[in-house]
């Protein structure tokens, strides 16, 4: 009998990994870590790019190899306020000198940082409950919709990633073959403002999103949340144009469903203009969850809804999670929301992200395989295409770019379907040194790609 496990492709997972079969391209050290590395993870873990980029130390916005050669990171939404914020370091170090301990006891750190977390919130968010990673804050948003709604049907876009657990496989289509069968579960269309044909996106976003529901309806299955991402990051990244979500998101109440946003990669002023991505578009979310960016790699996460939805959950259900919201956890989350306030950064996010897609555009504007470069703040996608008249994905090309560009010393990734969008996303202290640094090895990258 053959045991080898074939591996089914998902885009979110395989759409820029190292294969095995390209060992020996690396010097000899790097092959006997990996072949360690293999032996003793298994096969779950990828490393991104053709030939893997040995991390050894981090500043600011640059990864260091062992060997000293410096990386720009323009893919990090983790180390949001910079790596090795020495704000972040000294307040975890402090904490972690003084006390580290969990929920049940009375603590001052949680009660203000909650505090000051909310204050970034329209009035009626009113509430906050932590967790250690942005799957758990989804997996904790089902439940308390599903509890809430009194149903279980659930809504997502057809790339959609919401997170590991058991639960959200069944609504993270990207995972491809992790992905069960779920009968609760409605896939949607995402609203590829590239190639859907229409002059109303808002509109039939919305249909999708109704017909959907109307589905679930006559399958005797009651409306739970319509779950989005709402710069639809894995879906290939389509933030605008501002308030496209908002027919929607009225669809999505008209059927008593909650909204979930999924704030995981647009939220803490990632998009520049509003401090989470659901306010860009004018939109009420009944839960609003959170991780990545918010611990600066600290594991950190929350979820974040009206009082009398989490208040139902919490009275119902007895709930305690370890981890969630431990003392270290919230000083961290504190200096990172403390750092991107005091600091000015969402508006300087506003405007690096518009010189650096600014940039962008003007080198791509010739390349006929460049289809399409949109974003918002610091999260821009670059469609690589074979041609601008027929779009056809060119994820070969996306990938070799991605790749040249490694080469010359600059980190990107890509995201959609067809793994043909070039995902920047730096981290949120990108300069305008990082950005005249990405748009030098850019413009030789993207002349390479030409010639190719
Ligand atoms: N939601 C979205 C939109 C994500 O991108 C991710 C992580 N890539 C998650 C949820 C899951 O977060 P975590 O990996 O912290 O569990």
């Amino acid at each position: 009998m053959n045991t080898t496990p074939t591996r089914s492709l998902s885009s979110i997972m395989d759409g820029n990994s190292f294969q095995a079969t390209n060992l020996g391209l690396l010097p000899s050290n790097e092959q006997a870590l990996i072949r360690r590395r293999m032996a003793a993870l298994g096969t779950s873990y990828r490393l991104f790019y053709r030939t893997p980029v040995h991390a050894d130390r981090a500043e600011g916005c640059y990864l260091f190899t062992p060997d000293g050669t410096r990386y720009l990171d323009a893919y990090n939404n983790v180390a949001s306020v910079g790596h090795a914020n020495q704000r972040v370091i000294d307040a975890v170090g402090l904490q972690m000198g003084k006390l580290n301990t969990h929920t049940r006891y009375l603590q001052d750190g949680i009660v203000e940082h909650s505090e000051q977390l909310l204050a970034t919130f329209p009035e009626y968010l009113n509430s906050v409950m932590y967790t250690n990673s942005g799957s758990e804050a989804n997996d904790l948003a089902i439940r308390v919709a599903r509890l809430w709604t009194g149903g279980e049907g659930l809504v997502v876009t057809a790339e959609a990633y919401h997170g590991t657990t058991e639960l959200l496989s069944r609504v993270s289509p990207a995972i491809s073959g992790g992905f069960p069968e779920d009968p609760s579960v409605r896939v949607i269309a995402a609203p590829d403002t590239y190639r859907v044909e229409t002059n109303d996106m808002g509109a039939w976003f919305a249909a999708q999103v109704r017909e959907a529901f109307e589905d679930l309806l006559a399958h005797g299955i009651k409306p739970a949340a319509f779950l989005a991402d709402s710069i639809f990051s894995s879906d290939g990244i389509f933030p605008n144009p501002v308030g496209y979500l908002r027919p929607a998101i009225e669809v999505c109440h008209e059927y008593g469903a909650l909204f979930i946003a999924d704030e995981v990669q647009p939220g803490f002023g990632r998009t520049g203009d509003t401090f989470w991505g659901f306010e860009r578009h004018g939109v009420e979310a009944d839960l609003v969850s959170m991780g990545k960016p918010m611990g600066n790699g600290i594991p950190v996460a929350a979820l974040v809804g009206r009082t009398e939805i989490l208040d139902r959950f919490g009275t119902e259900v007895p709930y305690f999670n370890t981890f969630g919201g431990n003392s270290v956890s919230i000083a961290a989350a504190n200096a990172v929301l403390s750092f991107i306030q005091e600091t000015g950064l969402q508006s300087q996010v506003a405007t690096v992200g518009a010189s650096l897609r600014d940039a962008i555009s003007t080198i791509t504007s010739d390349a006929a395989f460049v289809g399409d470069v949109r974003g918002s703040g610091l999260y821009i996608g670059v469609e690589i295409v074979t041609d601008r008249d027929s779009k056809s994905p060119d994820g070969g090309r996306a990938l070799a770019i991605v790749n040249d560009l490694r080469d010359r010393g600059v980190l990107i990734s890509v995201a959609g379907p067809g793994n043909n969008v070039l995902k920047i996303r730096p981290p949120l202290v990108f300069g305008t040194s990082e950005v005249a640094l990405f748009s030098d090895r850019f413009a030789d990258t993207i002349a390479a790609a030409g010639n190719a």
